[in-house]
């Protein structure tokens, strides 16, 4: 398949089925900004739990908190967005469109901004000029430069100026970090690819709070982890790789980055980044506060400013991640279908029960089957409407492992059969046994 022609299938795809769909689409929709439906919104939800489970719940080194989007401006000084979060932007004089000067490339007919289809073949391009990517709005009723605040552009800083009551409140010694999960927002001038660069958009950080010296140490363990997550969400290993940022690439906050890119249908790019951000944050937040922000070690008494490794990845660029590597199509018995091979625990919907008629006491077995399902918090779903080869089209299309049905011979024996999205197997289970063959599959499944 060509890599645009499976960017437009998921598009079309995702918007049938109702995992996203476009912000406004009534009014013609807003620039880059993305809507989650009843899939799409149970799929981010597995996403942020399986973050959230790795990151929090399994460990007694991190802690979660939730800061607001809204911070002090001061922050924002502090942390260097104000001076230096920028892009260069160059604009065309002919078409007036406008793009990342770093995205363009030099060709022997002049600079041509390769990233945007359609562009003028022959843009006369301006000099750059450095554009802010934070979006600024006013706190209370005046619009004046005092009352101005930013929407902030990453989850970070809301951990570092917290970082002492978070480690007085839940007494943790060093090493420990800090993780949150939520929305950033960047006026990006070049978004695009789907849900891959929005001006809106989740990010699933960690601020991991380490001794100088064991910064590097750290940094490694982390980058590890953070691969084997990736892996755990049941991508294709092929497709995920590193890549370090040279001194060209830094942020001016890191001492080493490495990101983990994965194999878009339009490239390799950046799914999540490992930064080691010494104690650049905090020391600014010292400096511009005038609080003290060193960690004292109640032990030895040893006083310093810790160095901070940091894992920040996307929450909709890894949803884009799963819909690009679960989508396949194939050739069930001479009939072409669409799948979303995605792995079972990521599935929005776990297990489909349809009745094979609409009679003989089939729908109210089918019901009995989804509420047993359902009390053990199974998201399941019940649909009598239309044959049963477009019944599973449907499911395998939205990426359900397991559809059960409900036929005569369920009244004859009690047996319905599983089937499966991938293997395409089907086996006959007595229906008082289909909740505990879901949670087992759950489990074999990851
Ligand atoms: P990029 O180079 O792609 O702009 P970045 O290096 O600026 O990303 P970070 O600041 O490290 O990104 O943010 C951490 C993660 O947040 C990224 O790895 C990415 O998954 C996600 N992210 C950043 N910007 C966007 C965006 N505009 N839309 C969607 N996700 C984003």
């Amino acid at each position: 398949m060509a890599e645009q022609d499976v960017m437009e299938k998921l598009v079309s795809l995702a918007k049938r089925r109702g995992f996203i769909f476009q912000s406004s689409e009534i009014y013609g929709g807003t620039g880059s900004v993305w809507d989650y439906g009843p899939l799409g919104i149970e799929l981010k939800r597995n996403v942020k739990e399986a973050w959230w489970s790795a990151m929090v719940h399994q460990r007694d080194d991190v802690k979660g908190m939730d800061a607001a989007i809204l911070m002090h401006p001061r922050v924002w000084e502090a942390s260097g967005h104000v001076a230096g979060f920028t892009d260069p932007l160059v604009e065309c004089k002919v078409c007036k469109k406008r793009f990342r000067e770093d995205a363009l490339a030099t060709s022997e007919c002049g600079r041509k901004p390769l990233l945007t289809p359609g562009a003028h073949e022959d843009c006369d391009l301006s000099q750059a000029r450095l554009f802010n990517l934070m979006f600024k709005t006013f706190m209370g009723p005046v619009e004046a430069d005092s009352a101005v605040v930013y929407l902030r552009p990453e989850t970070a800083q809301g951990s570092y100026v917290n970082f002492l009551n978070v480690q007085t409140a839940a007494r943790q010694k060093i090493p420990f970090g800090i993780a949150q999960i939520g929305k950033a927002f960047r006026n990006e001038i070049t978004p695009g690819n789907f849900i891959f660069r929005t001006r809106e958009f989740e990010q699933a950080e960690m601020q991991f709070f380490v001794e100088p010296g064991t910064d590097e140490e750290w940094f490694e363990r982390w980058l590890e982890e953070r691969h084997r997550w990736h892996l755990s969400l049941g991508v294709r290993a092929e497709n995920l790789r590193f890549h370090q940022h040279g001194p060209d690439e830094l942020a001016h906050y890191a001492k080493k980055a490495i990101d983990i890119q994965y194999q878009f249908p339009f490239g390799w790019k950046e799914l999540e980044g490992v930064h080691n951000r010494t104690d650049f944050d905090l020391r600014r937040h010292e400096e511009y506060s005038g609080k003290r922000l060193e960690y004292v070690d109640s032990g030895g008494g040893k006083r310093f400013l810790p160095y901070v490794v940091e894992t920040a990845v996307g929450v909709d660029r890894t949803v884009l991640m799963l819909l690009c590597d679960a989508y396949r199509e194939d050739v069930v018995e001479g009939e072409a279908r669409v799948v979303l091979a995605l792995a079972p625990r990521m599935a929005p919907i776990k297990a489909a029960v349809f009745p094979l008629m609409k009679k003989g006491g089939l729908p109210e077995i089918a019901r009995e089957i989804v509420d047993g399902l359902r009390k053990a918090s199974i998201p399941a779903f019940y649909d009598e409407a239309g044959s049963i080869g477009r019944r599973y089209r449907r499911q395998d299309e939205a990426g359900t492992p397991w559809c059960v049905t409900v036929d005569g011979q369920t009244t004859e024996d009690g047996t319905v059969t599983i089937r499966d999205r991938d293997s395409l197997e089907q086996l006959r289970v007595d229906r008082s046994r289909v909740r505990e063959w879901v949670l087992d599959g759950l489990d074999r499944g990851g």
